[in-house]
């Protein structure tokens, strides 16, 4: 059986599906085909592919297919009935996609789909990127804001430690508390989910009590706010955004657009020179001066809204999307071959498209 691994062809995505570590512990029966430079942009080369026994040549022929984002048009016409294919497909969102891998009759597995179940944990690749995506919005805070992070005690005096509010604490967001509490600053955050407070607490930063609370969805994600809600929590939020330094927003719900929570009087009302992260800039942004893509300042406040952060970390960001692929694998193959067990929650779950077969 073959995996076929293409280059990445969607500007800016330096990731790639299989670094490989992961294919050398492939179980037997399973053959590597990479397309020439797939891991070029992620630091693997062609030769450390050929190392792990995988062969450089077209991946569009093999068995299955894995690659990071969506296929284009034009890769998807190169993929034939039967074949399975494991990516970002994006299915709550892109539906001409979904669509065209209908019509192919390809397998598509979407990574965001894999139920978020205990047995799926080593695949959840939703939540190893995020972990990448949180851990950088935190450099990335700390990068821009032209202050220190740390409290130093110093001949020249003291410098007070910054002030970070992280918004939404799911995996990005903890991950963000994490790391800006590791460069030294107080951390504050939030989410609608009140369970999380005990992890941020967990975490040496205090839960911000906004008096807005939402319930989770039997999967664990947040389920989306009322109109009144939304409003009566960014109105909350406008009060207490000015106190932070940098806000570190990571707030979604998923396949809908992200909530808004800072609104552009609340940036108006923060210090010259702070700084807001915005993770949730990819679906529309969680606040709402965020330019998709760009870094912009207003009222003297940067605002990041870069997409697609784990691609800026791409060799540890690939190894662990190749760790989550490749437990996929495990799953899908049996004895050298693809055996889908559509009794299986997490095969039935992650399959977005499928070639009905006649019972
Ligand atoms: P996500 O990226 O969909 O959302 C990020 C966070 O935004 C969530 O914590 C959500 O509650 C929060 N949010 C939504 N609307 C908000 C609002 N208006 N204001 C503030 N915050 C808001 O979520 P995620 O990080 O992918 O994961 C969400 C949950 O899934 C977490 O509880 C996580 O622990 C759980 N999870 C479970 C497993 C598992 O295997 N059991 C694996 C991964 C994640």
């Amino acid at each position: 059986m073959r995996v076929g691994i293409p280059r990445e062809s969607v500007a800016g995505e330096r990731r790639v599906a299989l670094v490989p570590e992961t294919i050398r512990r492939l179980g037997d029966g399973i053959e590597v085909v990479v397309e020439a430079g797939a891991g070029e942009a992620a630091a693997f080369a062609d030769e450390s592919y050929r190392q792990a026994d995988a062969s450089i040549g077209s991946p569009w022929d093999a068995d299955v297919v894995a690659k990071v984002a969506a296929p284009t048009a034009d890769e998807a016409s190169r993929l034939r009935e039967g074949q399975v294919l494991i990516g970002f497909l994006q299915p709550l969102t892109d539906h001409e996609g979904i669509e065209r891998l209908a019509r192919a009759g390809v397998h598509g597995f979407a990574l965001e789909s894999i139920p978020r179940i205990t047995r799926a944990q080593p695949m959840d690749a939703l939540s190893s990127q995020a972990t990448v995506s949180g851990y950088k919005a935190a450099l990335l805070a700390a990068d821009r804001l032209p202050r220190f992070f740390p409290m130093l005690m110093t001949a020249a005096g003291t410098i007070p430690p910054a002030k970070v509010l992280v918004l939404g604490a799911g995996v990005a967001g903890l991950q963000a508390v994490a790391t800006a509490r590791r460069l030294g600053a107080v951390v504050s955050a939030f989410d609608v989910r009140p369970a999380v407070a005990e992890q941020v607490e967990s975490l040496g930063a205090t839960f911000l009590d906004l008096g807005v609370r939402g319930e989770e969805t039997s999967g664990g994600y947040a389920q989306e706010l009322t109109a009144e809600q939304q409003s009566a929590q960014r109105e909350a939020l406008q009060d207490r955004i000015p106190e932070f330094d940098a806000v570190i927003t990571t707030a979604a719900i998923p396949g809908r657009q992200a909530p808004k929570l800072v609104t552009a009087a609340a940036v108006r009302g923060m210090r010259h020179g702070s700084v807001i992260v915005d993770l949730a800039a990819e679906t529309g942004g969680n606040c709402e001066l965020t330019e998709p893509g760009a870094e912009i300042e207003r009222d003297g406040v940067t605002i990041v809204g870069l997409t697609n952060l784990p691609s800026t970390m791409p060799t540890h960001a690939s190894q662990l999307l190749s760790r989550n692929i490749a437990s996929l694998l495990e799953l899908i193959v049996a004895e050298g071959a693809v055996a889908l067990d559509w009794d299986d929650e997490i095969v039935a779950g992650a399959c977005v498209t499928r070639k009905e077969v006649a019972a």
